[in-house]
């Protein structure tokens, strides 16, 4: 690394100078947003000296899925986009958290149609330090959205490809101009669906609840980890089921959760302070049980080693 900015980069199968990690602006992945992509965390342990990636294969496994969906041609296996990320990793010889993002797009077709459908594709790895928000410690406040989640029928949010996320940038600059840290979007029929980059769940009177995948949300890897992490440690029972607006007012606690966000505590919602207005027990003890998974005691199910 030299300054802020990494030594190296992936592109279309080479490691090359973070500077030359260039695809062409007319691109339909550039212009358009046709890409699939992922973001998935490396959990750097000093004790161990090792820097730790987690669930780099449920990343890809949704990889493919979006690029299912947007019938992008598959052409790198499992094995070489992993190799790929450890060979970027270790020539950026990283030792701290860090942020893996994995971005297969389509690239200029063969015709003049831009949004013709194209079996011309690429694809770049880059990976920036990424420390924890200071939002994990001391919570967000958050503001529902006046822009509602995008559609499984019009633009469907279980795909992850960077075009669905002028949806989570309306919302999220609606949020921050009117002195909010994050939004709440609310899908179509009026309940909660998610954040603009991360999973929602409520906790209330022993039952922690998060909207489906049937509410407009991102089928979220974290969430699964809370769920499994909360029937394995905690004396509570995890539910997905819809969400009234209310339910977020009347909530003890609200949390939010995404690889990049980790577990976060949301301490107000629309200025009415959530439980007792600062991060709860609930979400302490599930901010603590995801630590130990993803740094502490990483096991080889769940992390793969980089070193
Ligand atoms: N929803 C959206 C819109 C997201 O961008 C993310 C982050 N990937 C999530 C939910 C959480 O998903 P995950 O836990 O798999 O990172």
């Amino acid at each position: 690394m030299s300054g802020n900015t990494p030594a190296y980069a992936w592109l279309n199968g080479t490691i090359v100078p973070w500077d030359q990690c260039l695809i062409h602006a007319r691109t339909q992945g550039a212009f358009w947003g046709a890409n699939a992509f992922e973001g998935v965390r490396a959990y750097w342990n000093n004790s161990d000296r090792q820097l730790y990636i987690y669930r780099l294969e449920d990343h890809i496994a949704r990889l493919r899925a979006s690029m299912h969906c947007l019938d992008m041609p598959q052409t790198y296996s499992d094995t070489e986009i992993t190799a790929a990320i450890l060979e970027l990793l270790r020539a950026n010889r990283y030792e701290e958290d860090v942020h893996i993002v994995i971005v297969p797009y389509f690239a200029m077709g063969r015709n003049f149609d831009p949004l013709c459908h194209t079996e011309d594709t690429g694809m770049h790895i880059t990976v920036l330090p990424m420390p924890r928000s200071p939002r994990y410690h001391q919570g967000a406040k958050a503001g529902i959205s006046s822009w509602r989640r995008i559609s499984d029928d019009t633009m469907p949010p279980r795909i992850k490809t960077g075009a669905n996320y002028h949806n989570s940038r309306l919302a999220q600059h609606e949020a921050v101009r009117n002195g909010h840290d994050t939004a709440i979007l609310l899908n179509h029929r009026a309940t909660v669906a998610e954040c603009p980059g991360s999973c929602l769940a409520i906790y209330r009177d022993g039952v922690l609840s998060t909207p489906p995948g049937t509410s407009g949300v991102l089928e979220g890897i974290t969430i699964n980890a809370v769920a499994r992490l909360t029937a394995e440690h905690l004396p509570l029972r995890f539910e997905r089921r819809e969400i009234d607006r209310t339910e977020l007012y009347l909530a003890d606690e609200v949390l939010t959760c995404g690889t990049l966000a980790e577990i976060q505590p949301i301490v107000s919602v629309d200025g009415k302070a959530i439980g007792k207005g600062q991060p709860g027990p609930t979400t302490r003890m599930l901010q603590e049980l995801y630590e130990a998974e993803v740094r502490l005691n990483p096991t080889e199910k769940y992390s793969l080693a980089v070193y």
